[in-house]
Order: structure tokens, then C-alpha cells, then sequence
């Protein structure tokens, strides 16, 4: 069987795996750490840094299309590895989704809605408090996740401290909005420009990690329509080839685009359960020229992660979660829990959105999330 490359071990790259051997074909992992939950089920897992020559070497020579499964892979690696082989996403999108500047400027260029917002290299382009922007966040261009690299900023002053305390490195300052709902889009767009996309889904964030997705949506026919709209045009104008996840905003009724991912999505985890293909099978399928999957959502339903912070006296008791007959519990095989570490998630299932989000919270209250 033909043997596909995966940057990155984590639970994406797992699920991945996963899609890619019922598929019937295998996988290398390329990722540092000896113990990454998708490294330890791959054909090969290559445990070296992103950018190790000979690990790059030996990934060109043995896999015939490779992908990723996270934002932060240096360009170079996936440049060096396109001369060669099938690469999707490509290097150039990806590196506009791992820069929040160019993602911004990318996003607002191409005539989509973006939260008002300012682009901070040095102290003097932080904006004065009389610019609109205020209250505002300022978030690192690089590297941020989970809410990581980011500050809530009263006022100019606010701003500046907040500045200096990232280091003075690249940030986008974005206005802080009121928030009606979040939601996000996953599709997948394969080489012909064919594009299939996944229903929205709505997600709720605690501590600025996503906590809970509710698919289908709790919003208008309309806005769901207009979301899968933006998200299609993002792709096309992107050319896009692969899976993209394109996380948005409602404020006062309105959609605007917060951020993507040029790979599946934490948002996306119920399709594994809900949906006739999932975004990893998508994934595989976006990868290998197959055709695409059909998106549709046979159950509604809710997903809620499980973060390392329930683990207080050793493993939490599964039980709770397993009780539920429709429940579908994912523990992703990761060695050590830590607080914010995302572990596993479960979702419910039912067949009808109120009723999967009542299991979901009485799960999650059972196994003391939140
Ligand atoms: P992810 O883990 O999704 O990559 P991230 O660290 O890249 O997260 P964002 O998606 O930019 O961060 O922001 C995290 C959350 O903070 C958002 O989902 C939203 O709840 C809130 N947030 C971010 N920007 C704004 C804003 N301009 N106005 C209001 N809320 C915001
Ligand atoms: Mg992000
Ligand atoms: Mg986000």
C-alpha cells in the first residue's frame, strides 16, 4: 500500500492515522517526541525535529503525498518536501494561517468581514485611546493557541504594557466585540477546486479553550448558509487543497471571520461520530485524489473536550462517561495529563440537538468538567 506523511503526532495526526489505515494505506509520523499519540501508531514514526534534513530526506523518499497536522511546520520543510511529492495544504497557505498579520490581511483583502483591528510591529503602531479599537485584544502573530499569547487591553496604556510583556514580538490588536455565538466551518477543497463542506458547528470556549461544540448550530438557516458561503470563498480564493477550518464570530447578527486552520479541527471532533465521512477521512481523501466524502449529518450532536484538569488523584473515573448508551468517549493515549492539556472528548448523540446537549452537560457535570 502506498505509504502517506504526516507532520505533527498529535490527536489530529492520530485520528488521521486512524482514516488513513482503513483506507488501506500507511503512515509516517514525523514528530520529536518519541511518545506522540500519533507517532506510536504510525507504520514509521521519524522522531525528529520538523526541519531535520535527513528526516525530510527519508520522508520524500518513502511517502507519495504528505500533509499536516498543525499550523506551525516551517514553510521550509514543506517547500523542500513539494519539490518531490504531493503537499497539501501548500506551504503558501499554510504559512498565511500560521501568521495572524498575513491571515488578517489575506482574510480582509479578500472582501470577507474581519473585526476591526491594527497590525503592531513596534510600540509607535499601537493605536491612541481615541482609535475605535479599544477595548481590544492584542494577540502574538505567532505561535499563539488556546488563548495563549493573548491579552484583553483596556486602553492604550493596557495595550503598551501588554506589548512589552510579549517581548515586543509581531501582534495583531483586534477590537473586542460582543459576541452573539461562535461557530466555525470545516471543508475540505481537493485538487479540481471540488469543495465539500461540513454543517456549522457552534462552539463555546472556557479559559479560552474550546469546551463544548453543539452541531447543528444553534443560528439561522441563513447564517449557516452565509458561513459555509465564506468559508468556500476563503478556500477558493486560497486555492486551497485539503482540509481548512475557518473559526468565526457572530456580532450583532453579523458574521465575521476570526481565524483558520489549514488542517482538521477540535470543532470538527463530533463529525467522527455524526457524519457519513469525518474531517480526518476528508483529510485522507483531499490527500490521495480520492474523491471527497459525503459531509451529512445522520445525529445531531454534542462534543465536549476533557482537559488534563479532572485528572486530580490519577486516572478519572470512565465509568461516568461510559454509563451513557450515547455517548461515544475518545481518549487519545496520552501518557501524562496536565491542566489545559487536551486529553480525549466525548460526544453525544441523539436525534435532536436539545436532547444531545442535556446528555452532554450532565456528562460533563458527572466527570467535573468546567
Ligand atoms: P485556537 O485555540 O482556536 O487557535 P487562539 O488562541 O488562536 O485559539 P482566538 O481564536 O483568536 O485564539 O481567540 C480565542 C477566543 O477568544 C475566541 O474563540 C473568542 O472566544 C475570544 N476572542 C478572540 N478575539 C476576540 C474578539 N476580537 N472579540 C471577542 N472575543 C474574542
Ligand atoms: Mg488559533
Ligand atoms: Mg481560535
Amino acid at each position: 500500500p502506498a505509504m502517506l506523511g504526516m507532520l505533527g503526532g498529535g490527536q489530529l495526526g492520530r485520528y488521521f492515522v486512524i482514516a488513513a489505515h482503513e483506507l488501506g494505506y500507511k503512515v509516517t509520523v514525523l514528530d520529536p517526541d518519541a511518545n506522540s499519540p500519533a507517532g506510536r501508531i504510525a507504520d514509521v514514526h521519524l522522531c525528529s525535529a520538523y526541519d531535520d534534513a535527513a528526516a525530510l530526506a527519508s520522508m520524500a523518499e518513502t511517502c507519495a503525498a504528505i500533509t499536516t497536522e498543525f499550523e506551525n511546520v516551517p514553510a521550509a520543510t514543506l517547500d523542500f518536501l513539494a519539490q518531490t511529492r504531493t503537499v497539501r495544504p501548500s506551504a503558501s497557505a499554510v504559512a498565511i494561517a500560521q501568521h495572524r498579520v498575513l491571515e488578517k490581511q489575506f482574510v480582509r483583502d479578500a472582501g470577507l468581514p474581519v473585526a476591526p483591528f491594527a497590525v503592531i510591529n513596534t510600540a509607535q503602531d499601537l493605536p491612541a485611546d481615541d482609535s475605535g479599537l479599544y477595548p481590544a485584544i492584542l494577540k502574538v502573530a505567532r505561535f499563539g493557541y488556546d488563548g495563549k499569547g493573548q491579552a484583553r487591553v483596556a486602553d492604550a496604556a493596557a495595550a503598551a504594557a501588554a506589548f512589552e510583556q510579549f517581548g515586543m514580538q509581531t501582534c495583531v490588536l483586534e477590537n473586542m466585540l460582543s459576541l452573539d455565538a461562535e461557530v466555525s466551518v470545516v471543508l475540505a477543497r481537493d485538487a479540481d477546486g471540488h469543495i465539500v463542506t461540513f454543517p456549522v458547528v457552534e462552539n463555546s470556549h472556557l479559559n479560552g479553550i474550546l469546551d463544548v461544540s453543539i452541531a447543528p448550530a444553534r443560528i439561522s438557516d441563513v447564517l449557516k448558509a452565509k458561513a459555509q458561503a465564506l468559508a468556500t470563498q476563503l478556500a477558493q480564493k486560497l486555492a486551497y487543497e485539503g482540509v481548512l477550518a475557518v473559526e468565526f464570530f457572530i456580532s450583532e447578527g453579523k458574521l465575521l471571520v476570526n481565524e483558520m486552520a489549514p488542517r482538521p479541527h477540535n470543532s470538527g471532533h463530533y463529525t467522527i461520530d455524526a457524519c457519513v465521512t469525518n474531517q480526518f477521512e476528508q483529510q485522507v481523501r483531499a490527500l490521495t485524489g480520492l474523491p471527497l466524502g459525503d459531509a451529512r449529518q445522520h445525529s445531531a450532536a454534542v462534543m465536549v473536550n476533557i482537559l488534563g484538569d479532572i485528572w486530580q488523584d490519577g486516572e478519572p473515573a470512565w465509568s461516568k462517561a461510559t454509563a451513557h448508551t450515547a455517548l461515544k468517549l475518545h481518549l487519545y493515549g496520552k501518557h501524562e495529563a496536565r491542566p489545559g492539556r487536551k486529553m480525549g472528548h466525548f460526544t453525544t448523540l441523539a436525534a435532536d440537538r436539545d436532547s444531545a446537549h442535556n446528555q452532554a452537560l450532565i456528562a460533563r457535570s458527572e466527570l467535573g468538567i468546567g
